[in-house]
């Protein structure tokens, strides 16, 4: 038997990564389990028949498994932006990397257009500096700055996918499908096909497959495209701020939110310049619709 990889189940038959190639696979006779049990990403054992046929004996427990796209067994999210045309929506990004954070899913953020960054184009030297997103390395995310035009970063890219499952997740435009095509030209996806997908996506979720990238696999579908912050408590937002772990212990009060209250370490970690202020601003706005969600529950 060898350990593999569910990549989508397709009429009656389960397409499975196994030894560097694709098995079809049915299921071992009195070991029929319903479509909807086996998602993309399930560890399976397989038993070799002739050429590519083989069977599934066995599948593993899941480590975790996300409802948009429905994969199993992911390890990490791409979240992909560009530097600049579009500049980076760092609305979005922070509002990702909670969401990839409460599945427990570690982000890497993939910063493309590289080959971009130095046009005098952009007026703004604020915008510009913040567009680099270097402050998030400062926070302990992983940054990889990439042109799918030139190479740079690719490598670097291609390392993190191995062996790991990985979905996709950015605004359209930004360069996704240039970077899965650059990455893995097998792929062959034609420019801005993921995001045909995921519109196409949004009515067959069921449809959401893996494919074998480079040396790892990668979800066809961009997930966490829903701009709503996970379901929590107000007090729960500021754990997903990692800056503010140094001051919190300063603040007046224990229950402070850093928001409207006085004597907040925080808010002083902001004027002084050692929180970014962006980053604070956004915590207020994902505050308050905490806060207005809190109350629909
Ligand atoms: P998607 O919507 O995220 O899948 O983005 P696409 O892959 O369709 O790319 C959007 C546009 O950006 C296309 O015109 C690409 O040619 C362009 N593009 C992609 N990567 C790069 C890059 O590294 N540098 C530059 N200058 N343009 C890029
Ligand atoms: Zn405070």
């Amino acid at each position: 038997m060898i350990s593999g990889i569910l990549l989508k189940g397709y009429s009656g038959f389960y397409y499975v990564y196994a030894e560097d190639r694709v098995w079809e696979c049915s299921l071992r006779g009195r070991f029929r389990i319903r479509d909807q049990e086996f998602l993309p990403g399930d560890r399976v054992q397989i038993l070799p028949g002739t050429g590519i046929k083989a069977t599934i004996e066995k599948v593993e427990e899941r480590q975790n498994s996300l409802v948009r796209p429905t994969i199993a067994n992911v390890d990490q999210a791409f979240l992909v932006f560009a530097c600049v045309s579009p500049q980076p929506d760092l609305n979005l990004l922070d509002r990702l990397l909670i969401q990839v954070t409460e599945v427990k899913i570690k982000p890497i953020i993939i910063l493309n257009k590289m080959d971009q960054a130095e046009k005098p184009n952009i007026e703004d030297q604020d915008m510009f500096a913040l567009s680099r997103l270097d402050f998030y390395q400062n926070l302990g995310y992983d940054l990889l700055k990439v042109s799918t035009r030139t190479g740079q970063g690719l490598d670097e890219v291609r390392k993190h996918l191995k062996n790991k499952i990985t979905v996709l997740a950015g605004p359209s435009g930004v360069g996704k499908s240039s970077l899965l095509n650059a990455l893995d030209p097998a792929l062959e996806l034609k420019t801005g096909e993921v995001s045909r997908k995921l519109k196409r996506g949004r009515h067959t979720t069921r449809h959401v497959e893996l494919m074998v990238c480079g040396e790892g696999l990668l979800a066809d579908t961009p997930g966490f495209s829903s701009l709503y912050l996970p379901k929590m408590n107000r007090e729960e937002l500021a754990v997903f701020f990692p800056e503010f772990a140094d001051y919190e212990g300063g603040c007046r009060f224990t229950s402070c939110l850093h928001h409207k209250e006085p004597d907040c370490a925080i808010k002083t970690a902001v004027e002084a310049g050692h929180i970014e202020k962006l980053r604070y601003e956004h915590y207020c706005l994902f505050l308050e619709e905490v806060i207005a969600a809190e109350r629909r529950y």
